[in-house]
């Protein structure tokens, strides 16, 4: 142990054609690190340099700064004094400096989350050799002045002392721009830059109370060591806790020689893309700025030139610039330096090749020269990510699987729903900040009250939270925005359902019905007033944002049609209507997992016969209501079943507590009185007695229907008839009756004989039949436990992954909003349990319930109807659990028929 401890490795050279590392080794050396290594290795020229691993990160964090500097400086000298050896010239030399660069890099890329200090190694002195060596005082004066500001922000903590204050060293360049009356920082003379320096060692010492460091390793240790820490910085964990990246990943640190794109009119820098970012398409584009280093093409300071002819072109075109003026001014790299602009394009093609995936790249030209200072795979959009992998695998350059699971699944949602116009979203103001519970871009005006939301022709429904009762004004609104409740709240759930967009849980919003305002930061919005809501990160803007149409391109059919080849775990979707029902076909799904009836009876001309049927005193009373309902039910089921010709459909009988369905407001409460001709006093009696005080543990599920079991009847009776109905059309059905909330056999028992009992009596009316199974939803902990026995009786398990998981944590669903975000800010829980599929704890049960249910009848079918069958590792789970199929909301079909295959492709891997 002692000795593998000696020998290990913790600093990683590369340079010349040379490296210690390569791109495999992204853990240890991060991400820009391990493709430096790589990218040296092939003879790509990149500055020579170094990387101080992962683990050291890690080290540092247990065995503070004395401790790491001293065990990794002689490692770390040796290869300052490589990069010596090949530059020619010396870090901290007066004659001959070597300046670097000190940039973080952990293994998944998080940009503009950490650090990166350039020109390190400059003080009073280097500064005049570096003037001396180049001849160019205006150069070594403006890298200087760039040095202190970096490591000034970066390691000093010389930061805007508030969110309203700017950047210190900006603030005092801004003055002296001002003074001089000048716009650029190209237009700085030495004098100005000279200034600049001592101006800005002056402002670091009045804050921080110490001199500028002037001694070169300091200046390194010093950096390594702010690089480090950026790793625990706010915006790095705040990323890190975002995306589920733990803590120990840490972050490598790459020492790199500087070359320098700030030498004058012969250098520049820029960053560029293999293919289109944005669309996928097969193009090579870029920016890039002259004379300029780092950030600067990003920073917005001066505007960015095109790197293609064909690109600077286009983009002359939108910003409305003449050729002629365009030539003049803003001229591709492609026309004003042909020959570095061919090598470029060599590398891009030899690097995407190399890397078989769309690289984004840095690059920097000093006085003439090219080198390349990053590349990796590039971000992109869900668009570009599903074109990117379909052209990459007719380019031959990767195989069928290999595109399959190139393809993030969560990104197709960007595909399956309207998207903000990208030009009029860097315009908008944001407002405020929800949870994004469903994606998508609406824009309308507020409403307060569901009823009211076909008021407008666009609007968006703003509510303190959803109910049961506004479903049809949610179905009316372009989206919905509450300002209570998770990414399982009853808005969010049903929005999704809907494939509507949805910001939930926004805080900050004070909504007020009775003025029909809604406040936020002071500021006061009005019923009628524009807003806009982006599902996808759950910005709120103001007024009205441009959106345009998905186009779901000839590609992503293509990568559906291929998940078909992989795929063997079925998928189905949650619909209630024929709509949602024809959506989810359209989208590939297999069949229905879950039609929940309730919804049904919420349709303004159907709730009066359900509140008729609950208040009923008497069987009889009941009997009468569900025959009315009962037309309205089987034509509900056979428009889905229409849709879903020769496919599977599970129907659940009625699940929620009555009392969702009663009358709460006195106005409505009056009303349904005088409709029966009863007492006002009664409906209120009959109102107060339904009130639980645990309305999801209490009487629901099969509760109902085995307290009223002419509930069940009904339901049958529709479902059966509906089949009968259309099956003498030639259409054929083939329902599934689920049984909600078991946890018993003999709950299930007493329901199934009701049900084969009423389909008996429907068959021998018709004299006719049809197939139709008999099964259960797997929601209480102990029906998973029982399920062997369930098993015996019931023909196909369905997980309710919503109550399962309410049930084995212990968390109301209604209330989670509460201590949710706590838990999760915390690091109690990762994630939500309600979205992510809990496989530690929940899935024992869902896996136990499928061996169990298995062990009686090994060809039960098994599959799942949560909110957790459209989320990608809660997907995986299910296919590795073994089950049948998953369902899902239409509008998330594609993305489990994308991790149904991936999963398939895995298992085999
Ligand atoms: P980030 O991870 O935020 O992109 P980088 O470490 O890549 O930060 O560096 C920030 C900028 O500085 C990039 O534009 C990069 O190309 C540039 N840069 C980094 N090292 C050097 C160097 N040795 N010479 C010239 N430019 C460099
Ligand atoms: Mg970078
Ligand atoms: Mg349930």
């Amino acid at each position: 142990m002692e000795i593998l401890e000696e020998v290990k490795t913790r600093v990683y050279k590369f340079g010349n054609k040379n490296a210690d590392g390569n791109s495999s080794m992204r853990n240890l050396l991060g991400g820009k690190g391990a493709n430096l290594a790589e990218m040296s290795a092939i003879g790509i020229p990149v500055p020579p340099g170094f990387t101080i691993t992962t683990e050291v990160c890690t080290e540092y964090n247990e065995l503070g700064e004395v401790a790491i500097v001293e065990m990794i400086k002689p490692e770390v000298e040796a290869a300052i004094a490589n990069i010596e050896n090949l530059m020619g010239a010396s870090f901290g030399d007066k004659e001959n400096p070597l300046l670097i660069s000190v940039r973080s890099g952990a293994r998944v890329s998080m940009p503009g989350m950490m650090d990166t200090v350039l020109n390190l190694g400059i003080n009073d002195e280097v500064v005049l050799g570096l003037a001396n060596k180049t001849n160019n005082e205006q150069f070594a004066w403006d890298s200087y002045r760039r040095f202190i500001q970096m490591y000034g922000g970066v390691v000093l903590g010389m930061k805007p002392a508030s969110k309203e204050d700017i950047d210190p060293f900006e603030e005092i360049m801004e003055h002296l721009k001002h003074k001089r009356g000048i716009q650029l920082d190209t237009e700085f003379t030495v004098q100005d830059l000279k200034d600049l320096v001592y101006d800005f060692k002056e402002a670091v010492k009045k804050r921080t109370g110490h001199d500028f460091p002037t001694n070169p390793w300091d200046q390194l240790w010093g950096a390594v060591v702010a690089v480090f820490n950026s790793w625990n910085g706010d915006r790095a964990v705040y990323y890190r806790t975002m995306n589920g990246y733990p803590a120990d990943w840490g972050t490598a640190v790459n020492v790199q020689a500087m070359v320098y794109g700030n030498m004058g009119d012969n250098s520049g820098t820029g960053v560029c893309f293999t293919r289109d970012a944005g669309t996928g398409e097969n193009v090579f584009n870029g920016e890039y700025l002259i004379n300029a280093q780092g950030e600067d093409v990003v920073a917005g300071v001066r505007t960015p030139q095109q790197i293609t002819k064909l690109g600077s072109q286009r983009w002359a075109e939108l910003a409305k610039i003449e050729e002629e003026d365009r030539l003049e001014n803003y001229p591709s790299l492609e026309e004003l330096m042909p020959s570095i602009f061919k090598e470029l394009n060599g590398y891009q093609d030899i690097l995407e090749k190399h890397y078989r995936d769309m690289q984004d790249m840095e690059f920097t030209i000093q006085d003439g020269k090219l080198w390349i200072l990053q590349t990796r795979n590039g971000k992109r959009t869900g668009a570009a990510m599903v074109k990117i992998a379909m052209d990459l695998l007719k380019e031959g350059m990767i195989n069928e699987k290999e595109a399959l699971l190139m393809v993030e699944p969560n990104k197709l949602d960007e595909l399956l729903h309207p998207i903000f116009d990208p030009s009029a979203l860097k315009r908008a103001h944001v407002i405020a900040q929800g949870l994004p519970a469903s994606p998508g871009a609406a824009t309308g005006k507020i409403v307060f009250f569901a009823d009211e939301a076909a008021k407008f022709k666009n609007s968006i429904l703003v509510r303190i939270e959803t109910s049961p009762e506004d479903l049809e004004g949610m179905n009316i609104a372009k989206g919905i925005l509450t300002a209570r409740g998770g990414m399982t709240s009853h808005a969010a759930v049903v929005a999704r359902g809907m494939g509507k967009c949805c910001v939930s849980g926004a805080g900050a919003l004070k909504i007020n019905y009775k003025t029909r305002t809604l406040t936020v930061d002071g500021h006061e919005y009005h019923e009628g007033d524009w807003i806009s809501l982006n599902g996808s990160t759950g910005n709120i803007f103001e007024g009205k944002v441009a959106t345009m149409e998905p186009e779901l391109s000839g590609e992503f059919a293509e990568l559906m049609e291929l998940t078909d080849k992989y795929g063997k775990m079925k998928v189905r979707t949650n619909a209630d209507t024929p709509k949602d029902a024809q959506v989810a076909r359209s989208f590939g799904a297999q069949g229905i997992g879950l039609t929940r009836t309730e919804h049904m009876f919420f349709e303004v001309d159907r709730i009066k016969a359900m509140r008729e049927m609950i208040l009923a005193d008497t069987v009889k009373g009941r009997k009468q209501a569900l025959e009315e309902l009962l037309p309205m039910q089987r034509s509900d089921f056979e428009g889905i079943f229409e849709a879903m010709e020769g496919l599977s459909v599970t129907i659940r009988l009625l699940d929620p507590p009555l009392h969702e369905f009663v009358p709460h407001q006195l106005t409505t409460q009056k009303e349904l009185a005088e409709d029966m001709h009863i007492s006002l006093q009664a409906v209120k009696n009959k109102v107060a007695e339904l009130e639980e005080f645990n309305p999801m543990l209490g009487h629901r599920g099969c509760r109902l229907g085995n307290t009223y079991p002419e509930i069940t009847e009904m339901q049958t009776r529709a479902i059966i008839e509906a089949a009968l109905n259309l099956k003498e059309q030639g259409i054929i059905c083939k329902p599934e009756i689920m049984i909600p909330l078991v946890g018993t056999v003999k709950e299930f028992e007493a329901q199934e004989q009701v049900i084969r009992a009423t389909a008996d009596t429907v068959f021998e009316e018709r004299n006719d039949t049809v197939e139709y199974l008999v099964g259960t939803m797997i929601e209480v902990p102990r029906a998973a436990l029982m399920a062997d026995l369930i098993a015996e009786k019931a023909d196909f398990f369905s997980f309710g992954t919503n109550d399962l998981t309410q049930m084995t944590f212990g968390y109301s669903r209604d209330d989670v909003g509460k201590f949710l975000p706590i838990y999760i800010e915390k690091g109690i829980l990762k994630v939500d349990p309600f979205e992510v599929l809990d496989q530690e704890g929940v899935g024992q049960l869902v896996k136990l319930g499928t061996e169990r249910g298995r062990s009686t009848k090994p060809n039960l079918k098994v599959g799942i109807c949560g909110e957790h069958g459209g989320e990608p590792s809660s997907v995986e789970f299910c296919f590795n659990t073994g089950m049948d199929y998953v369902s899902c909301s239409p509008y998330r079909v594609p993305i489990a028929r994308l991790v149904s295959a991936q999963a398939a492709i895995k298992a085999k891997m």
